[in-house]
């Protein structure tokens, strides 16, 4: 049976939500007030992140100078070397931008590039960021349309390992995964309570126990 590994970033490899803490220190407007609608339904990330990025005014050092205060999970480090030595199937997927992504990973001293990675992407220019895509417009209004990076797997008959802890998680795990890990305490774990295929994690370390006694050994 072959396994992939899809896995969110902020929140689930970072500590720190990195958009979120962005948005909170640039943006000029109430950034919070469209998650709001995207959580009742009524918009999609696609045009939220549109609209709360597009009020940011701040230049590239000044953004960096954020990113770099932001650090990963400790136990990702050892995770990502039992993944590679094992040669699993491993993807990042994230509605946060490459960019930072990549900028993390390397302050870590995680090689990116042995990475396969799936975010939207983000230029500054003349102190303003413009956003690119690299999904279909979906009938979900995604920004970075997860669900559609996992369907290609499932379709190619892999078994799906999610994890994930927001609401961009929801979607794929519930419909896609074989084995959800979930952030405990957070939205995917809350809005998915009492779904057998779910385990609620805090840290890396239980997830590489949890799939060597179960599933990769
Ligand atoms: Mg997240
Ligand atoms: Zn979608």
């Amino acid at each position: 049976m072959s396994y992939t590994i899809f896995c969110d970033f902020d929140g689930t490899i970072t500590l720190k939500d990195v958009g979120k803490t962005l948005l909170t220190k640039f943006s000029r407007d109430d950034w919070q007030y469209y998650d709001k609608l995207v959580i009742n339904g009524e918009i999609g990330t696609r045009e939220a992140l549109i609209k709360q990025w597009g009020t940011v005014k701040a230049n590239e050092q000044e953004i960096f100078d954020v990113v770099d205060q932001i650090s990963i999970d400790p136990s990702f480090h050892s995770f990502f070397e039992w993944v590679k030595e094992h040669n699993i199937h491993f993807i990042v997927v994230s509605d946060g931008f490459q960019e930072y992504i990549e900028e993390i990973l390397e302050k870590e001293e995680i090689d990116s590039s042995s990475m396969d990675i799936r975010a939207n992407n983000v230029k500054i220019v003349n102190n303003s960021l413009v956003l690119s895509f690299i999904t279909e417009e979906c009938e979900h209004g995604c920004a970075n349309c997860k669900y559609s990076h996992v369907l290609d797997y499932k379709k190619k008959g892999n078994k799906i390992i999610y994890i994930g802890d927001g609401l961009s998680d929801i979607l794929p795990a519930r419909e896609l995964a074989d084995v959800i890990f979930a952030k405990e305490g957070e939205d995917l774990a809350k809005k998915l309570k009492g779904d057998p295929r779910v385990i609620e994690f805090s840290n890396f370390e239980e997830i590489k126990t949890i799939l060597e006694e179960k599933i990769f050994n």
